[in-house]
C-alpha cells in the first residue's frame, strides 16, 4: 500500500535557510524612502527591525545558518508530515499523486510560527524588550504572541476592528499567550486617532494597522517592528517547508513534483514551499509549474501592476516594488483574512514578473467548495485561505495526466474560522470580484517614482 504521511525525525530538520535572492535571473529593485525616493540603507531599516534581521533582508549568499535556539523552539511541530491525499485523489478519479505540507500543526495552527520564532530570537538577542505588530485575521497576531512568551518579550498587537469583533478566539490566544492586543483603528496611536476622528466606526484594514505598528515601534526606544510576511526575511524563514517538502518526497522515490502550489496573501506559505524547489528551475534544471493562487476579490496578481508602492495604507513604510492593488485599496470582507492585502512580496512579485510563478484568482465559494470535500476526505478542516491552495490542486488534479505529481501547502486549520463555514454552509456566502474602475481609482494613489 502506498505511503499515506511521510515523516521526518527531529535531526532531520533544515539546518540552512535556503535564501532565493541569490539565483534570481533580475535582482530586486532597491526599496526607496517613503519621503525622497531614494533608495533607503540598513540604517533606515534599523528603528524597526534588529540588525542580524536587516542582513538577511539584504542578504546575497544563498544559504543562511539557522542557529540553534530557534532549531530548539521549531522541534515543537517540526518537521511537519508530508501527506498523500489517498481520499481526495480517489474522490475527484484523478490520474495524480496529489501531497500536501501539513502547516497546520503548529502551535498557532499555521505556518506563521516558522518566522514568528526566528524573529522573536533575533530580536532578543539585540536587547529588544518589546514587539509591536499588526494581524488580520488573528493568525499573525497568535503566532508572534507564541514566540514572544517563549521568549519572554513582550507583545503589542494591532488587530484589524472587523476581525477583533468577529473573531474572538484568535483575539483569546493571543491573550493566553500574554499578548497585549487593541482594535485597529485604536486610539493608541496618532494615526489611529485621525482616521477615528472622520470615521468613529472604520473597520480597518491590515494597511491602517501596519501603519499603528510602526508608529508604536518608531516612538519607543524599547519596541522594534516584526512583520509576519511580503519581506525576504520572513519567506526565508519559511523555507524549512519546501526543504522538508523535497527530503520526503525523495524518502517515498517521487522525483521533482509537476505543479507546487500555495495560496498567496503576502506570499509567505507560498514561497515556504516552493522557493526550495523552484532553485532547480532557475538553474535549468527542472521545470515544474509554480501556482501562486489568490482571491478574486483581491487580486494582487493577476489584475494590480508592478510599480513601487508603499506597504501601508498611511505611507509610512518604504517604497517596494511589487504587485499592488495601491496602498489604499479596501479589499472587501471576503473570509480568507489572510488574504487581503493590497500588495504581494517582492520576491514573489519578481518571480512572477519573470514567469517562473503563474498566478490565478478564485472565488471564495468555489474555494468553499474544495475545502468541504477535503474536509470530507483528509479530514483536516483547512482555513479559508488554504482552501484557495486547495481549490487550484483539485482543478490541477482533474486535468493531470497519468502520474503527475501535484504538492500544495495546507498553510492552516480552520478551527477558528468556523463562522465563514457557517455562512457557507447556510448558503449565505457571496462572489466578489473585484471591479475593474475601482482597481483602476485605486492604482491612481500609487506614487509615481
Ligand atoms: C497568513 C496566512 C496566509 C497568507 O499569508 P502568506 O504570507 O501569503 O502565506 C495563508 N494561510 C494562512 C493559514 C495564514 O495564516
Amino acid at each position: 500500500m502506498a505511503d499515506r504521511k511521510i515523516v521526518l525525525r527531529d535531526n532531520d530538520l533544515p539546518q540552512r535557510w535556503y535564501n532565493i535572492a541569490a539565483d534570481l535571473k533580475t535582482s530586486l529593485a532597491p526599496p526607496l524612502h517613503p519621503a525622497t525616493h531614494q533608495p533607503i540603507g540598513p540604517a533606515d531599516l534599523a528603528p524597526l527591525f534588529p540588525m542580524e534581521l536587516i542582513k538577511q533582508e539584504v542578504c546575497q549568499d544563498p544559504w543562511i545558518e539557522i542557529p540553534d535556539e530557534i532549531m530548539e523552539i521549531l522541534k515543537l511541530w517540526r518537521p511537519t508530515p508530508l501527506v498523500r491525499a489517498l481520499s481526495l485523489e480517489a474522490a475527484i478519479g484523478t490520474k495524480a499523486r496529489i501531497y500536501y505540507k501539513n502547516e497546520s500543526v503548529s502551535p498557532a495552527g499555521s505556518h506563521k510560527p516558522n518566522t514568528s520564532v526566528a524573529q522573536v530570537y533575533y530580536n532578543k538577542q539585540e536587547g529588544v524588550k518589546r514587539i509591536a505588530t499588526e494581524t488580520g485575521a488573528g493568525q499573525w497576531g497568535s503566532a508572534l504572541a507564541f514566540a514572544c512568551t517563549l521568549f519572554g518579550l513582550e507583545c503589542q498587537i494591532y488587530m484589524v476592528r472587523v476581525s477583533y469583533d468577529a473573531k474572538p478566539y484568535r483575539k483569546l490566544m493571543i491573550q493566553t499567550w500574554d499578548g497585549k492586543i487593541d482594535p485597529s483603528p485604536s486610539t493608541k496611536t496618532k494615526y489611529g486617532r485621525a482616521v477615528l476622528e472622520l470615521d468613529p466606526h472604520n473597520q480597518g484594514s491590515l494597511g491602517m494597522a501596519i501603519s499603528e505598528a510602526v508608529e508604536d515601534a518608531v516612538g519607543r526606544d524599547d519596541t522594534k517592528y516584526s512583520l509576519g510576511s511580503v519581506l525576504n526575511h520572513v519567506l526565508l524563514h519559511q523555507t524549512v517547508i519546501g526543504l522538508e517538502a523535497i527530503e520526503q518526497l525523495k524518502m517515498i522515490g517521487e522525483k521533482t513534483p509537476d505543479v507546487v502550489i500555495g495560496c498567496v496573501g503576502g506570499g509567505s506559505n507560498f514561497a515556504g514551499l516552493a522557493f526550495p524547489f523552484l532553485k532547480d528551475k532557475l538553474q535549468g534544471k527542472t521545470n515544474p509549474r509554480f501556482l501562486a493562487v489568490e482571491p478574486m476579490s483581491c487580486p494582487s496578481l493577476t489584475k494590480g501592476v508592478f510599480e513601487y508602492d508603499f506597504g501601508d495604507t498611511a505611507g509610512m513604510t518604504p517604497l517596494v516594488k511589487m504587485y499592488t492593488l495601491g496602498h489604499d485599496f479596501m479589499p472587501p470582507g471576503i473570509h480568507a483574512g489572510g488574504l487581503r492585502y493590497h500588495g504581494m512580496a517582492p520576491l514573489v512579485s519578481n518571480l512572477v514578473k519573470d514567469k517562473f510563478v503563474e498566478a490565478v484568482a478564485y472565488h471564495q465559494t468555489d474555494c468553499f467548495k474544495s475545502a468541504l470535500l477535503f474536509a470530507r476526505t483528509e479530514g483536516i478542516i483547512p482555513a479559508p485561505e488554504s482552501s484557495h491552495a486547495i481549490n487550484a490542486a483539485i482543478v490541477e488534479a482533474r486535468k493531470a495526466k497519468e502520474g503527475e505529481v501535484i504538492i500544495f501547502n495546507l498553510s492552516g486549520h480552520g478551527h477558528f474560522d468556523m463562522a465563514a463555514y457557517d455562512k457557507y454552509l447556510s448558503g449565505q456566502l457571496e462572489d466578489y470580484e473585484y471591479p475593474m474602475d475601482k482597481i483602476k481609482a485605486a492604482l491612481q494613489k500609487v506614487p509615481k517614482v
